[in-house]
């Protein structure tokens, strides 16, 4: 039996490759002139850094993460998101020390074991960026702008951004209590999940994508009613500096994300390209993950866009075979040795060039010269060898010429330039 990947697990094959590198390009370059520096954290961690940063009853931690003990029994995760561990290394590496404000970017596999569908992996990839250090509505405004002018930048059309507020932990508590009323007679409407969402984390019941339960809250009390003046401010102040920077994006009183360590702020992106997992981008303040991460309290906020989705979005391949300069075509064992020199002699010149090692003929070896689609192919043969010189001919025109052995390499250099 062939092994297999697991399930919900893919490989990206050089077909698929180009367009990962496009928008993981695109994404570096976009965020490094708005000011953000890389971070590479572990895949591991240990399951405590997730339980106390996303909340303990959260889908995630309840049910998506890959946990286990290792051989020193202390239980460890795959990440499921990059926010905690980019925090965590943040606090332990004393970042802050240097830089009031600090601005990171991170990319990288996330793992979370969910039931596979299309737009939901075990295995996907996140972009994601985080401001730590201010609370200024401001820097909620530049996560935001961020976003749109990263999809802009890719071409990405037909997304909506959806904003919402939760307010701060105090407004998330009265909020709690004042759905907890509303739903207080109505739990057996709720779906399986949701009865245990009631319970342990009701807020989360805004976030399920069951049908029945969507209906019950339309007519719950809204969360951005319910929230103190500095909470509304700074709502109204980040909506307002959208508009200034042309920003479109709707109102969505639903949003609360799936993660508990928002406060204020909530925004998601959405495609319509993608059925019923649509959300592109998900992102928030999380004014106090830094102070339950063993920090001070420090405001923060941030975004992670799913790369795979993006990626269905964008619906559109791109060509990651780059053709090849040269194609070196040799015949017979002397000449073999001496292509061999020059070929690789090219490749550390900048020149990208290839050769067959697989003893075929002369036809065989211009066929996959026109594969790869070389503009130039290098004839070697005995006759060529005894005259010391190559012939190289021009794959557009068919012109061919000879070329002194010796000279080859610079030559072919000053066709590049
Ligand atoms: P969803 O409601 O779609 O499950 P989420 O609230 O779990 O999203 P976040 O944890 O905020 O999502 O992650 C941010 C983004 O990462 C999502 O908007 C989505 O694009 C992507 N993402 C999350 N989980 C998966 C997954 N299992 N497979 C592919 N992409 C994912
Ligand atoms: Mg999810």
């Amino acid at each position: 039996m062939m092994i297999k990947t697991l399930r919900g697990m893919k490989d990206i094959l050089p077909d698929e490759i180009g367009i990962w590198q496009y928008v993981e390009n695109a994404a570096k370059e976009l965020f490094e002139l708005f000011g953000y520096r890389e971070i590479r954290t572990p895949i591991l961690e240990e399951t405590s850094l997730f339980v106390k940063g996303i909340g303990e009853g959260t889908d995630i931690v309840q049910k998506e993460m890959y946990s286990f003990k290792d051989k020193g029994g202390r239980r460890i995760s795959l990440r499921p998101e990059g926010t905690a561990p980019v925090v965590r290394s943040y606090l332990e590496n004393n970042l802050n020390k240097k830089e009031a404000l600090v601005k990171l970017y991170y990319i990288g596999p996330m793992f979370r074991s969910e039931r596979p569908q299309a737009g939901r992996q075990r295995q996907f990839h996140q972009m994601g960026i985080e401001v730590i250090g201010s609370d200024s509505f401001y820097v909620d405004a530049e996560v935001i702008y961020l976003m749109k002018a990263y999809f802009d930048r890719i071409g990405l059309a037909g997304y909506t951004i959806k904003i919402n507020t939760l307010g701060c932990s105090k407004d998330k508590t009265g909020i709690k209590k004042e759905l907890t009323r509303f739903l207080k007679d109505k739990t057996n409407l709720l779906c399986k999940d949701c009865k245990v969402r009631y319970k342990k984390n009701i807020l989360r019941i805004f976030d399920c994508k069951v049908e029945g339960c969507k209906a019950l809250l339309r007519s719950a009390p809204k969360i951005i009613d319910a929230i103190c003046g500095d909470c509304k401010d700074h709502f109204a102040n980040l909506k307002k500096t959208l508009e200034s920077l042309k920003v479109d994006y709707v109102v969505d009183p639903y949003i609360v994300r799936g993660l508990d360590y928002y406060t204020k702020t909530a925004f998601e992106a959405t495609h319509p390209n993608l059925g019923s997992q649509d959300a592109i981008c998900a992102g928030g303040r999380y004014d106090n993950l830094v102070r339950d991460t063993g920090g001070s309290k420090t405001g923060a906020c941030g975004f992670a866009i799913g790369q795979d989705r993006l990626i269905m979005a964008l619906g559109s391949k791109r060509e990651s075979e780059k053709a090849l300069d040269l194609y070196v075509a040799v015949l017979g064992e002397v000449p073999y040795k001496e292509g061999f020199r020059l070929c690789n002699g090219l490749r550390i010149n900048g020149v990208s060039s290839d050769m067959d090692y697989q003893n075929r003929s002369l036809k065989a070896q211009m066929r996959q010269a026109n594969r790869r689609g070389a503009k130039y192919v290098a004839i070697l043969g005995e006759d060529e060898l005894q005259k010391d010189v190559i012939i190289l001919r021009n794959m557009a025109d068919g012109q061919q010429r000879e070329i002194k052995i010796n000279n080859f390499i610079d030559e072919v250099k000053k066709l590049k330039c």
